[in-house]
């Protein structure tokens, strides 16, 4: 390739690469608003990312400190491995980067967190159990691979903390010991989902916020026979 083409084509790469940030960033801004608007990343709580380069790492994610219903595609940043932002003078990534990285690193392309009112109440009742089992709920086959009502989900709870590589190594352990989940909480905190491509993680923060709730409505209504 002579120097002109290979100029070209490095231009047309860099091109692509642009488009991949910025479509993938207005994806997230898409969804972190309708997650606001149904309650599930209110103020600037949640944080949402997805892979667009793996060799190396390139991750699109929301910044810290963000209202969640105001969200622009301006906001969104690039980071690394580590966590930190790539390029450009902007506000800060999300402190929960290296948690988005952990699951990540175990083939994950989207990585979503909501903080809604039953997942945060119900990772501080199930918590002694380490975890919230659910099942005989139509609504499990959302969930990637699942085909039946009958399959038990458990949604395994991690224990709070703001020391960010201590949680990011409790997540690890979780994420090794229970590969099969689609999903934890983190106590008194929020969900963390995730999936093979954007659509998925957020189908998968629909069907798990909606299990959460029918779980903890179940829990209020008494039964009448
Ligand atoms: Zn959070």
């Amino acid at each position: 390739m002579n120097a002109k083409r290979s100029l070209r084509f490095r231009a047309r790469k860099n091109a692509l690469v642009n488009e991949d940030f910025r479509d993938t960033a207005s994806a997230l801004v898409a969804i972190g608003r309708s997650f606001y608007e149904r309650g599930w990343a209110l103020g600037t709580s949640g944080n949402f990312s997805a892979v667009i380069g793996r060799d190396p790492l390139r991750l699109v994610i929301t910044p810290s400190g963000v209202d969640k219903g105001e969200l622009t595609a301006a906001q969104i940043l690039e980071v690394g491995k580590e966590g930190r932002e790539t390029g450009g003078l902007k506000p800060k990534p999300s402190a929960e980067a290296l948690l988005h990285i952990k699951v990540i690193e175990r083939g994950a392309e989207a990585v979503f967190h909501t903080h809604s009112v039953w997942g945060t109440v119900l990772s501080n009742v199930h918590a002694p159990a380490g975890g919230i089992p659910i099942e005989g709920f139509e609504m499990l086959k959302g969930l990637e691979g699942v085909k039946s009502h009958e399959h038990r989900e458990w949604l395994p709870i991690v224990e709070n903390s703001q020391d960010m590589p201590a949680l990011a190594e409790s997540v690890s352990r979780t994420l090794m010991k229970y590969p099969d989940s689609h999903g934890f909480l983190l106590k008194q905190h929020g969900l963390y989902t995730w999936g093979a491509s954007l659509a998925q993680a957020k189908r998968h923060v629909e069907i798990l916020e909606f299990l959460l709730e029918a779980v903890g409505r179940l829990h209020m209504i008494k039964p009448t026979v």
